[in-house]
């Protein structure tokens, strides 16, 4: 049997091989604890420190600024904590946008039964956040939080962060973004654009699963969410794990390879074949999102008169791995808030797919992948 195509890159990446090679010597050889006062304690922690300063250059942040996470959750838990517990008592306003995560979502619900106000902005139909409404709330959100994704997962639509995060501090406010779905696919610069915290993890750009990381601007709170032996400068407590952390830092350099030598671009120009062919050869087909501003590695496609739930065993079983709007949608037979966020019908909503690509992706699995999409799907 042929391997199957992946396009279910969102969901999660293959770790790299030379992530992989990178890694195995903290858990082969260099295996002591960081923290140990001899040399090849020394030796561990310095390797840890690099790993930091790539992260950190990789963003435009500084290596101090960047705490190791066990995952992109974790993250996004951290920030909004700390943001929600440094805020004053008078002023426990909450924005997040319709279409996050549910790794932004749970943890707001949570800060809302505990009486903070929380407020969803609109989005577009293209999927970009409605800058008018937020300007609006931003209005009786003076001091609060925002917490805005910077691309999304379903779509792959990347939000104006640098105008939000203006807007947001100008109102004085604390700004997280989960940029989890854009780095390794679009520009990412703390050094550009104003945001207190952004959260990273690893195996949506070939590290593994396990390792994440948040930055957090020099000066902005943060509230530990583990307390212990005071690792991560005190801010995630708990012996590191250092070979992950490794792994994540050789990823961070291995992506901004891609970004310069044209690989991202090849790509982006993968799944504008698979668009164009898709829409060449299935009448009616949509694809959804705004067009320009989009990572280059998603098509979200909806397939007139059929549905993910019948279309997804049979892609299965052809061969094709993708999934219905996002990964925790599947098996759900709901539309996902993100597409009804951008006010397409139920039947839009359960009849889309998400194909998402990675640098491992080739010209000869899209057209394969088109092959099989358009004889199921069309
Ligand atoms: N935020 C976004 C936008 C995501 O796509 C994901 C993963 O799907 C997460 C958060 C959660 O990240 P992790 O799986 O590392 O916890």
């Amino acid at each position: 049997m042929t391997t199957p195509i992946y396009l279910d890159s969102n969901a999660t990446t293959q770790v790299h091989p030379q992530v992989l090679e990178a890694m195995l010597p903290f858990l082969r050889d260099a295996w002591h604890n960081p923290s140990a006062g001899y040399s090849a304690g020394r030796a561990v922690k310095a390797a840890l420190e690099t790993a930091r300063e790539r992260v950190a250059e990789w963003i435009g942040a500084s290596p101090h600024e960047v705490i190791f996470t066990g995952c992109g959750t974790e993250s996004n838990n951290l920030a909004i904590q700390s943001m929600a517990g440094a805020l004053p008592v008078d002023s426990p306003h909450i924005l997040v946008s319709t279409i996050e995560h549910s790794a932004v979502f749970r943890p707001t619900e949570a800060l809302a039964e505990r009486g903070f106000q929380v407020s969803r902005i609109s989005v577009l139909e293209n999927g970009r956040v409605d800058l008018s409404a937020l300007e609006r709330q931003l209005a009786s959100a003076a001091g609060g939080i925002v917490s805005i994704m910077w691309a999304n997962n379903e779509t792959g639509v990347v939000q104006p962060i640098p105008e939000i995060a203006e807007m947001a501090k100008a109102a004085g406010c604390l700004v997280h973004t989960d940029a989890i779905q854009a780095v390794g696919k679009v520009p990412v610069r703390v050094d550009e654009v104003p945001v207190d915290y952004l959260s990273i993890s690893g195996h949506k750009f070939h590290a593994p699963k396990g390792v994440g990381a948040l930055y957090v601007r020099q000066g902005s709170p943060l509230e530990p969410a583990i307390r212990g032996g005071g690792q991560e400068s005190g801010r995630r407590s708990g012996t590191e794990n250092v070979a992950y952390a490794v792994g994540l830092g050789e990823a961070a350099v291995l992506m901004q390879h891609a970004a310069a030598d044209g690989t991202l671009d090849r790509v982006k120009s993968l799944r504008d074949q698979l668009e164009s062919a898709l829409a060449a050869q299935i009448p009616g087909l949509q694809l959804n999102g705004a067009r320009e501003n989009r990572t280059g590695n998603v098509a979200h496609v909806s397939f007139p008169g059929k549905t993910a739930a019948e279309m997804l065993p049979a892609l299965d079983a052809a061969g094709l791995q993708c999934s219905a709007g996002s990964a925790c949608m599947t098996g759900k037979s709901q539309p996902s808030h993100v597409q009804k966020a951008m006010g397409f019908s139920d039947e839009r909503a359960l009849s889309s797919l998400r194909l998402s690509l990675s640098i491992f992706t080739t010209e000869e699995e899209i057209e394969r992948a088109v092959e099989i999409l358009t004889s199921i799907c069309g």
